[in-house]
């Protein structure tokens, strides 16, 4: 099993036998309402915590980035959504800068499912390097309403080469290992590439 902790800035100062590397981007995508802020949110509200213990408990609310101690290497992420980049319309944007891709969609929302679809078939065809990419089903709380199987979710993931994940932003539900994932992934991917 892997070693996972949140880290604060201030955790920078201590002696590290690995310099930190360059923050990794990672752009979320799907449509409207599916819960991408809300992730971003969660991602950041663990980090905020540390921020408040161990530091002075400032904190940027631009910053939408978290650092990751994970196998004894500290990584950080950067989020982006579409609205980062201003645009209106919530397109898959080739962006050479990105290093992995979050491609959410609500589970009580089967348009949403459809929509994320279109992006990961997008992505696949557009990106020409390999990229981290990982399918997100969001808002698994809502049990009764759910419409959208989980079966469904691991079929596209599996079409589409990607890690497939059901999470909850609303109740803090396997965020820690949507976190690990991606981070995974984007190692995965950087080795894999730089051979
Ligand atoms: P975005 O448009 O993809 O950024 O979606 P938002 O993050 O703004 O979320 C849209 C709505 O869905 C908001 O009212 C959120 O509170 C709600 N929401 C987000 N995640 C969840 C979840 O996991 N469960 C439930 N029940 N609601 C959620």
């Amino acid at each position: 099993p892997s070693e996972l902790s949140l880290c604060s800035s201030s955790s920078r100062d201590t002696n590290m036998s690995i310099m930190p590397e360059e923050p990794s981007k990672v752009m979320l995508l799907g449509a409207s309402g599916v819960g991408k802020r809300a992730l971003i949110h969660e991602f950041m509200d663990a980090e905020m915590m540390r921020h408040y213990f161990q530091s002075s408990g400032e904190y940027d609310d631009a910053d939408r980035s978290v650092s990751i101690l994970l196998d004894g290497q500290e990584s950080t992420m950067e989020f982006v959504d579409i609205l980062s980049f201003n645009l209106q319309v919530d397109e898959f944007v080739t962006a050479d800068q990105i290093d992995a891709y979050v491609v959410v969609y609500s589970v009580e929302d089967r348009k949403s499912f459809e929509t994320a679809i279109d992006r990961l078939y997008e992505i696949r065809q557009e990106e020409a390097r390999n990229i981290a990419l990982i399918l997100v089903a969001n808002k698994t709380d809502l049990v009764r309403t759910r419409v959208v199987l989980e079966e469904e979710g691991r079929s596209a993931a599996k079409t589409y080469d990607c890690k497939y994940i059901e999470v909850s932003a609303a109740i803090d539900h396997r965020i820690d290992e949507l976190l690990v994932g991606i981070l995974k992934q984007i190692r995965l991917f950087k080795e894999r590439n730089a051979k």
